[in-house]
């Protein structure tokens, strides 16, 4: 490929709304540009990287056996009647109606659509197992699409389903899913954790996520690092099943409490149980986490609820907060945050109200936190699991850093990541919804055992500049690289040598299968540095009139900080 022959649109700044790297870096390489809130286009750069993405993604499908085909976009709402999720799914399913009033939806998935060619298909436990899958767009309308591809509206998804005569061969099927998204990830060259995720309804362990490790990411990850336990923070904290919220024996009253500040001396003053006070934080948020901000939010409501001084719910902004501090008191947080009192909390909090965190969350009734006023405190406080999803107090914090695994083997530690892949069993909830089943051996109908399998190809990139980047741009792994050679030639359009050099080195590796590209544009050697590196393509030969008198070229990889001078006679070898 020649630059000139290309589209490279490289921009000095992005634009203000752009808040993490990935998105900026995406925005300013010119890979992605934005049409509307979560919906881009993918420029031809950005392009590059999604087509290689999904090339690994078909490649370990296939192998693994799955099929692949392609669903419609636009699907009649009858099908999403038969499973109830046309009304369930709530706003993010995009609704659209057709000029003879029917209604249709935009596929956020496919499970209907999939069980219905299932239920017309698969008729013969002879025809079972089978796996279908499809790379296709997806539309889910986000409550907040943000970070460019990391969470947009319009998306690019593979999602695969599997249809098994019984549980055990759905779970031998997504078994073998999970090896080939091991494979898969593996095969892109980033860090990731697969981590135990919540299976919901289903119950059982059968779902894992596939997270991409980066400071930035949404998802939290409890993990041990001394043996194999991994789960997203949902999951670790997976608390007893709801029971009966227990009914309030006081009602909410604001109660003096001069001078008292922390748990152990209110907790005397108004002679209760330690464990009936407040012990640890969870409120506060880094504000790049949209679930902290519902938790928070969330608490704030129902511990505030019936107090009309306050007409504003806002979460604080904490800057070093970090997943897993348990503090013993109100002054431990003072203290670890560097904070004067009245500055922790919401608008308006005058001392830093700290909310239990105890396992037994789940079911609190008449517990004591900190008022919105000096001075005070509530008591009768009551909160418990019966919220509507997703803002389930289960996404409270109460896993730390350091408590013992649940296998037994070390301690858990936290890390960030994003969820890029997932893997789920579902059983036979959608074929019994779609009373899609199949003739067994013994001549009677069978609902088909499933599993679905996600991948979202158009995040990967952005996760991978998540985890890869610099001050000057993007660091590609090269299996996702838009170029995995770059060559810049210093001062072609002057001198025949370096221009015959250049070409001649380009075709070379062209003819080996090496995706390069050769920048023939004529820029100035900072300008094209500068674009290469913000690019992010990880090889770089640089050829100079100077160098080539000595047989001389430069090889600089992206995370190099100094060129290595190669023999243009060996520099082919040293690519490959
Ligand atoms: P999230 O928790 O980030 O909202 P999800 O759990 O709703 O994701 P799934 O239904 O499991 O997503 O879909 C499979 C995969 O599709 C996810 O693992 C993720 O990689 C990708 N994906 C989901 N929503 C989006 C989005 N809005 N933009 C880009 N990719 C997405
Ligand atoms: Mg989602
Ligand atoms: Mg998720
Ligand atoms: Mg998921």
């Amino acid at each position: 490929m020649r630059a000139s022959q290309f589209h490279i649109a490289t921009l000095k700044e992005a634009p203000a709304d752009a808040e993490v790297v990935s998105h900026r870096l995406m925005l300013r390489a010119g890979m992605i540009k934005k049409l509307s809130a979560g919906i881009y286009t993918y420029m031809p750069m950005g392009l590059r990287v999604i087509q290689k993405v999904e090339r690994i993604v078909r490649e370990e499908m296939n192998r693994a056996g799955a099929i692949e085909l392609t669903m419609p976009i636009v699907q009649p709402a009858e099908l999403w009647q038969e499973t109830g999720r046309f009304d369930k799914m709530g706003p993010e399913l995009l609704r659209i109606r057709d000029r003879h009033q029917r209604d249709f939806v935009i596929q956020p998935t496919s499970e209907e659509v999939i069980t219905d060619i299932a239920r017309q298909d698969l008729r013969s436990y002879k025809q079972l197992p089978k796996n279908f899958y499809q790379i296709q767009t997806k539309f889910r309308d986000e409550r907040r699409p943000r970070f460019g591809l990391m969470r947009g509206r319009e998306f690019i998804m593979k999602d695969a389903y599997s249809f098994d005569r019984d549980a055990a061969g759905a779970q031998r099927s997504y078994q073998i899913m999970a090896q080939a998204y091991r494979r898969i990830f593996d095969r892109f060259g980033l860090r990731y954790r697969a981590v135990a995720a919540d299976s919901g309804a289903i119950g059982g362990d059968l779902s894992e996520e596939f997270q991409v490790i980066a400071a930035t990411g949404e998802d939290a990850i409890v993990y041990c690092p001394t043996s194999d336990y991994a789960a997203n923070l949902e999951k670790a904290e997976a608390l007893p099943p709801a029971g009966p919220r227990p009914a309030p024996t006081q009602p909410l009253t604001k109660t003096p409490t001069p001078g008292r500040s922390t748990c152990a001396e209110v907790a005397e003053l108004l002679g209760v149980p330690l464990s009936r006070t407040v012990k640890s934080i969870v409120l506060a948020t880094d504000e790049i986490n949209e679930r902290d901000e519902i938790v928070a939010t969330r608490l704030w409501l129902l511990l505030l609820r019936g107090d009309h001084d306050m007409n504003e719910v806002k979460v604080g902004k904490l800057p070093g907060l970090e997943l897993g501090f348990r503090f013993a008191t109100e002054a431990e947080i003072l203290e670890h945050f560097g904070c004067r009192p009245g500055y922790l909390g919401p608008v308006g909090l005058r001392r830093p109200v700290t909310v239990v965190a105890d396992r037994e969350v789940a079911v609190m009734a008449d517990w004591i936190c900190g008022a919105n006023e000096v001075d005070h405190h509530y008591t009768g406080v009551n909160w418990g699991r019966d919220l509507p999803e997703p803002d389930r107090v289960a996404d409270i914090r109460n896993v730390v850093a350091g408590d013992p695994s649940p296998d037994g083997k070390g301690m858990l530690a936290i890390e960030r990541g994003i969820e890029v892949g997932h893997v789920f069993y579902l059983g036979t909830k959608y074929s019994r919804a779609m009373n899609a089943t199949f003739l067994d051996e013994d001549g009677k109908p069978k609902p088909f055992e499933m599993g679905c399998y996600g991948i979202g190809i158009t995040r990967l990139p952005a996760a991978a500049i998540e985890q890869n980047h610099d001050e000057r741009g993007i660091i590609w792994p090269d299996a996702i690289a838009p170029f995995t050679v770059v060559i810049c030639p210093i001062g072609m359009d002057r001198s025949a040598a370096v221009r015959e050099a250049a070409e001649r080195l380009h075709d070379e590796l062209a003819a080996q299968g090496v995706d390069v590209i050769l920048d023939d544009r004529g820029e100035r050697p900072g300008a094209m540095f500068a674009d290469w590196e913000l690019i992010g393509v990880p090889h770089r030969v640089t050829l100079g009139e100077r160098g080539l008198k000595d047989g001389l070229v430069e090889y600089q990889h992206r995370r190099d900080t100094q060129a290595t001078p190669v023999p243009l006679a060996n520099i082919v070898a040293w690519l490959r």
